[in-house]
């Protein structure tokens, strides 16, 4: 069983009491520089709960590529990299600048077609150029792959096609509304949000909302379902949403009859794992810390 995901960039978190205002410069308690993307991380997270996964990116050539990954190399750009600062409240503040990943088009993802193929899911955020993630995912689908789209970072005016290649539709709160055009600030909200998203042409939609667990709507239902999280004191949501995609993939792969609602809940538990613990991959579950009745 394989499941394909793509990007992988460094991240360079800062702790600091709160987030700085434009123009402003503030005294951090802590720096660290790490291992991410939004593919890497959810990748990693579905590979703790106990599939087999692969990569789809590419990095600065001055890197060594130990895997047997899709990890292609480049020397016009540096490895995508990410800033982000946490403050005491465990929220976050992001800056991306994917870098070589923006050079991985359509003759890397032909090289790759025969492990899609093979695959059980296809993940992909925006974290490469849309139109190489709209092609993979094309693909997938083409191959009766499932496929998982998380059109993060959102960007505006998200080509169409997005929507008809994608099983499942997973978004949080801020990527539905600048999709949408909707505010999406509750419950309420987010299933109006997701009945927008299901009607362009997605099987599912699932918009996540924090400590509220999420929504899940799917084509064959007129309503969408509040599936709510595990109250828990979070210490770093950073990551939270790939953990959930992370698990989702993992569910998708090897529970492909379990109900949607079924899958986001266990998901939602897996992420309220993550949100306990600083960092990003660091904060993700392995099997063995979670309870037997979530496998
Ligand atoms: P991030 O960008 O920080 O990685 P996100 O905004 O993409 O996260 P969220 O909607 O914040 O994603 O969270 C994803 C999932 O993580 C939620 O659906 C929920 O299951 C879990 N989660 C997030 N925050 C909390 C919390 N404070 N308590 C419990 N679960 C949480």
């Amino acid at each position: 069983m394989l499941e394909c995901f793509f990007v992988v960039v460094f991240f360079h978190p800062s702790q600091a009491p709160r987030l700085p205002k434009a123009g402003e410069t503030i005294h951090g308690h802590k720096f660290f520089i790490g291992f991410g993307g939004k593919g890497a991380n959810q990748c990693i997270q579905a590979a703790r709960l106990g599939v087999k996964t692969a990569m789809i990116c590419k990095v600065w050539k001055g890197h060594e590529v130990f895997s047997q990954n899709f990890v292609w190399q480049t020397s016009d750009a540096a490895t995508g990299a990410a800033s982000i600062t946490v403050n005491d409240a465990g929220e976050n503040a992001i800056v991306i600048v994917a870098g070589a990943n923006m050079r991985l088009g359509e003759e890397e993802l032909q090289k790759a077609l025969t492990a899609i193929r093979k695959a059980k899911v296809l993940v992909c955020q925006l974290e490469i150029s849309s139109q190489t993630s709209l092609r993979a995912l094309q693909m997938a689908h083409d191959n009766k792959v499932r496929t998982i789209f998380n059109p993060a970072p959102a960007i505006p005016d998200l080509d169409f096609g997005f929507y008809r290649v994608s099983d499942v539709f997973c978004c949080n709160e801020s990527e539905a509304e600048l999709l949408t055009g909707y505010s999406v600030n509750n419950v309420e909200d987010a299933h109006q949000a997701a009945q927008e998203l299901l009607r362009r042409g997605c099987t599912a939609v699932i918009i996540t909302l924090g400590p509220q667990g999420c929504v899940v709507l799917k084509a064959q239902d007129k309503t969408s379902t509040h599936v709510p999280s595990t109250a828990v004191k979070a210490v770093d949501t950073t990551g939270a949403g790939d953990s959930f995609i992370g698990a989702l993939a993992f569910y998708l792969a090897h529970h492909p009859d379990m109900p949607l609602e079924e899958m986001a809940r266990r998901a939602n538990q897996v992420a309220a794992v993550s949100v306990q613990a600083v960092g990003t991959q660091t904060s993700f579950p392995f099997k063995r810390d979670l309870p037997a009745d979530l496998f």
